[in-house]
């Protein structure tokens, strides 16, 4: 009985927590106090993306492990998404970590994730990735390099192709 009322009152701290992180962070205006940056994954957040040139809006990039398997923590503020881009001769694994965000391939629908949705990105696709327009959002992103692999930015994702994510 006490171990259960214990375990009760952990969860709803948790709750507590949880609801202060996205909701209780939210300022009079209406807009995500930046501090929020912080709150979206249990990863640390980094720095300013040094990549910030291929996307629109702020990100922040904490690389976790810099060889052999690269894997980087993507932190998004609301509405950040990058750019479309192709990864050439590499796969890469999006983890969902945090808030909420999407994923799409060039002319398929986009995707909706949420923290523990796994994305499977084929080399040679098109795609882009990031936040929803009300959500802070966060990803780790595993590089699965082959031989030469590289990266190809292309065109911004348009404020009408975003217009499509809710
Ligand atoms: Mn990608």
């Amino acid at each position: 009985m006490r171990l259960r009322h214990f375990a009760l009152a952990a969860a709803m701290t948790a709750a507590a927590l949880l609801s202060g992180g996205m909701t209780g962070s939210v300022s009079a205006a209406g807009m995500p106090a930046e501090d929020s940056v912080n709150q979206v994954s249990v990863f640390p957040a980094g720095e300013k993306n040094p990549y910030g040139a291929y996307f629109t809006g702020q990100s922040y990039l904490q690389m976790l492990v810099a060889e052999d398997v690269p894997i980087g923590n993507v932190t998004f503020e609301p509405g950040c998404r990058n750019f479309w881009h192709i990864h050439h001769n590499s796969k890469q694994i999006l983890l969902v970590t945090g808030g909420r965000g999407y994923y799409q391939e060039w002319g398929k629908e986009p995707r909706e994730l949420h923290p523990g949705d796994v994305v499977e990105v084929p080399p040679e696709v098109k795609h882009w990735h990031g936040a929803a327009p009300d959500s802070w959002f966060s990803h780790l992103s595993v590089e699965v390099a082959g031989e030469g692999a590289s990266n190809e930015w292309c065109e911004p994702v348009s404020d009408e192709e975003y217009g499509q994510v809710r």
